[in-house]
């Protein structure tokens, strides 16, 4: 028996139309491992009712480890299982883990400007993976509004 604790648990994670992947087979009735299915709904004992694909009219209950969700990221459209990541665009959008690390690459992404005293120009430098390069520069002391519209502009001028 699970508690009531665990049922509501079961209730929160496994929602009314997610996708989920079959682990291994249950019984005689049932179909190959890999068959992917729909929630209908959790029971009252924290079991969960799957409606199979292309299996018309065959609905089981099945506990957790019988399966895996089997989410798509809005992102890049590809299917994954385990934990979704968040996406840091608004802290509530669940995205695949490849986008998940892809955003927080973004996001450590460094930009800052160097002056050289020397050509009085401003160079615009970009740290990311370990890599520092430069994305752009202007002539003149630092400033804001500079950086913004050099930034990822390197032209002939260089030389
Ligand atoms: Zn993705």
């Amino acid at each position: 028996m699970k508690s009531d604790k665990e049922i509501s648990r079961v209730e929160r994670t496994y929602l009314l139309g997610m996708r989920v992947r079959l682990l291994k087979r249950y019984g005689p009735q049932s179909p190959p491992a890999g068959t992917m299915g729909t929630i209908r709904c959790v029971d009252f004992l924290g079991y969960i009712q799957i409606a199979w694909d292309n299996i018309s009219g065959q609905v089981v209950v099945l506990d957790e480890d019988d399966i895996e969700i089997v989410r798509t990221c809005p992102i890049c459209g590809k299917e994954y299982t385990g934990y979704p990541a968040l996406s840091r665009k608004d802290d509530r959008t669940e995205i695949c883990p490849d986008c998940g690390t892809k955003e927080a690459l973004e996001a450590v992404r460094e930009i800052y400007t160097v002056y050289s005293q020397n050509g009085d120009m401003t160079f615009i430098m970009e740290d990311k993976c370990n890599t520092t390069s430069v994305v752009g520069f202007y002539y003149g002391e630092p400033d804001e509004e500079s950086t913004k519209e050099f930034y990822g502009k390197l032209t002939a001028e260089f030389e």
